[in-house]
């Protein structure tokens, strides 16, 4: 839940999708690479001009209309899912990788190709999922078993969702509505990646941020050193700086990303996705696509963040409490005329975990070199799940720091997988940490999945936060790497949103495991381990700031639920009346919601997901209470719960696995802690 991020690749209504730092300098590489692996699947595409890309988008739409009128002829028999897949399987080929190459290839002009393309696709897709030929295929498919029945009532919902039994009128409305908020979402994005906003500081303005943030940055005319809206560069300043005023323009800048641009496209998302609810008789957007998942309904959503809003918030009121003291201590102010703004939350809470448990996040990077951590993270999947990674060199990827590595099981030496791995910021690239799982596996055509890992890591090392981040996003890509469904519709990730962040929060806690960070001694004989003690207080600390931290995340999902509502009422109006009735109030002339990807993008009105599959990710922590590392537990966890993907209910996956049906208990007793 610490992480704002993971957008999944907006693809369409009718198919699934993807989904905060070089340090061979400081340690001798900790995997050794094994010669004569292959990569499973087909090669990365290459493109690296916009004509490559253009010319990739064109044969790949043409193949793929050739599919589709091949599957309108073909008759609606037992094996008709099995083809529909197979056309499935082939846009993700031709498609998914224009997807991750827009967020991640560094030449400008490619990344403009690759969104010219996948407007292209976003048309192809509505008028695919409003194909009727198809459609009543599909109503005709008897299927076979649990697993084809599944995929049919997907497949149905999502011709259904996308319009296909509309009149003609509103059935076209919705194709425009759908294509135009994919074209206004991608704009979204892009204000926010290529604004290059940087802001130009004095060395005695950022006193207190470690040297490694700043001192190879580049500098303004004046000899001001130049910081950009990065993770590696905003989390330092905003933990460290000592100068509220520098805080204060880092906090402003961070919070107005995207700008009043962004607002207007906002609200113009907003009504729109009102309007296309309402062509299917829902009242509001909420409602019209909760009906699809966990939670089921808007008002069981919006029970549950109730629920979750009790349980925080007198421990928010208690922190805030604990920071002021902080402040009116470190600035000789008396406690009563002292206030904190938003801007000295993240600073007075580290400081106050300093001081009170001895912890600094900066004293981590030495013991988490990037390319080791990754080597750990990989062993701590190999032990728990009967796995092996091995890297794979020479792969011309789309930049050459990206990093092929090959899954392959540990018993049978089989291939399962191929993952590439993207560690360090650039100009242009996606600013958070995601993965993008754009290749879906299924047993019944062998085929392998393949998923990418970008993350933004400073070269110098990980904070014990990044640590954690970097265990979060590597849950996303073993629920990739190690699906087993039967068709690749199916496949890892393309489970319910409610649910496909539980994998990834449940590995959250292993970063306090002291055996699981003691597997550093088998990646890294020459790095140090993390000492005990420190560890331990790290956990303590941990706790502290989680009420503000829990009330923000509750705050983001009742916002998002409140924007797709019955009135979509205008963004920025909202958020200044829902964050000012929050204990910090909101700041006049800040605009949150500009910055706010998930909602502009694919997790509209589906935020909440993110504390609601931490209930499913407590309960399943549960199974490895006794050891984290346990490969027994490990294995049957990868066979039902990552295995099964979207092929069974969510739901049915956790009591399959834990052998009882799912409980909120461990999710409330953690939070009452
Ligand atoms: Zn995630």
């Amino acid at each position: 839940m610490t992480h704002p991020i993971h957008l999944r690749a907006a693809l369409s209504a009718t198919c699934v999708f993807a989904a905060v730092l070089f340090s061979a300098s400081l340690h001798a590489t900790a995997v050794p690479a094994q010669a004569a692996t292959t990569l499973p699947g087909p090669a990365f595409p290459t493109w690296s001009s916009p004509a490559e890309v253009k010319a990739a988008c064109d044969s790949g739409l043409a193949s793929t209309r050739t599919r589709v009128r091949q599957l309108e002829t073909r008759a609606a028999d037992a094996a008709w899912l099995k083809a529909y897949d197979a056309l499935s399987a082939h846009i993700e080929d031709v498609a998914y990788p224009v997807y991750l190459l827009s967020n991640v290839h560094p030449d400008k002009a490619v990344r403009e190709a690759t969104e010219a393309c996948e407007l292209r696709w976003a048309d192809f897709t509505s008028t695919l999922g409003q194909n009727e030929k198809l459609y009543r295929a599909a109503k005709r498919v008897k299927p076979g078993d649990a697993i084809d029945r599944e995929l049919l009532k997907t497949v149905l919902e999502g011709f259904e969702d996308a319009g296909v039994s509309l009149p003609a009128g509103p059935r076209a409305r919705a194709k425009a509505i759908s294509d135009r908020i994919t074209e206004l979402s991608q704009a979204f994005d892009r204000n926010i990646r290529d604004a290059k906003v940087q802001l130009a500081f004095t060395e005695a303005e950022l006193q207190g941020v470690p040297d490694s943030v700043w001192k190879t940055a580049k500098r303004d005319a004046s000899g001001r050193v130049l910081l950009g809206l990065e993770s590696p560069s905003v989390v330092p300043v905003m933990q460290g700086a000592v100068d509220a005023g520098t805080r204060e323009r880092m906090w402003r800048a961070k919070t107005n990303e995207g700008g009043e641009r962004n607002l207007k496209l906002l609200a113009e998302i907003g009504q729109l996705r009102k309007e296309y609810a309402g062509l299917f008789g829902a009242a509001s957007y909420a409602d019209f696509t909760l009906r699809r998942r966990m939670a089921e309904s808007t008002a069981n959503a919006t029970r549950f963040l109730g629920e979750v809003q009790q349980a925080v918030a007198a421990r928010e009121r208690r922190e805030i409490d604990e920071l002021r003291a902080a402040k009116a201590a470190h600035t000789g102010q008396p406690l009563a005329a002292t206030k904190i703004d938003r801007w000295d939350v993240g600073f007075y809470t580290e400081r106050v975990k300093r001081e009170r448990y001895s912890v600094d996040q900066q004293a981590f990077r030495p013991y988490f070199p990037p390319q080791e951590s990754l080597a750990l993270v990989m062993r701590v999947v190999e032990k728990m799940m009967g796995v092996k990674y091995t890297r794979v060199e020479g792969v011309k990827l789309w930049h050459p720091e990206a990093q092929a590595w090959a899954v392959s099981d540990a018993t049978t030496g089989k291939p399962l997988a191929a993952l590439y791995v993207d560690l360090y910021p650039r100009e242009g690239k996606y600013n958070h940490a995601a993965v993008w799982s754009f290749r879906g596996g299924s047993t019944l055509t062998k085929r392998l999945p393949q998923a990418a890992l970008v993350v933004n890591f400073d070269r110098q090392g990980l904070t014990l936060d990044e640590f954690e981040t970097l265990l979060h996003e590597f849950g996303h890509a073993v629920h990739s790497n190690l699906s087993a469904t039967r068709y690749a519709s199916q496949a890892g990730t393309s489970t319910l949103r409610d649910f496909v962040e539980a994998p990834s929060q449940m590995l959250e806690t292993w970063v306090f495991d002291r055996r699981v960070l003691g597997l550093m001694a088998e990646v890294c004989p020459s790095c140090k381990t993390v000492p005990d003690e420190l560890l331990r207080q790290a956990e303590v600390a941990k706790r502290y700031g989680e009420g503000v931290q829990y009330a923000r995340q509750q705050l983001f999902a009742s916002f998002d639920l409140g924007l797709h509502g019955a009135d979509a009422p205008e963004p920025m109006a909202l958020w200044a009346r829902m964050e000012g009735a929050t204990p910090l109030g909101h700041v006049p002339g800040t605009m949150f919601p500009a910055g706010f990807s998930h909602v502009a993008g694919g997790y509209a009105a589906g935020y909440y997901g993110y504390l609601w599959s931490e209930v499913l990710a407590a309960d399943l922590r549960t199974a490895f209470d006794k050891d984290k590392l346990d490969p027994k537990v490990g294995r049957r966890y990868r066979d039902i719960v990552l295995g099964n993907g979207g092929q069974r209910p969510p739901q049915q996956l956790v009591r399959d696995f834990l052998g009882r049906e799912s409980s909120t208990k461990a999710f409330f007793d953690q939070l009452a802690q």
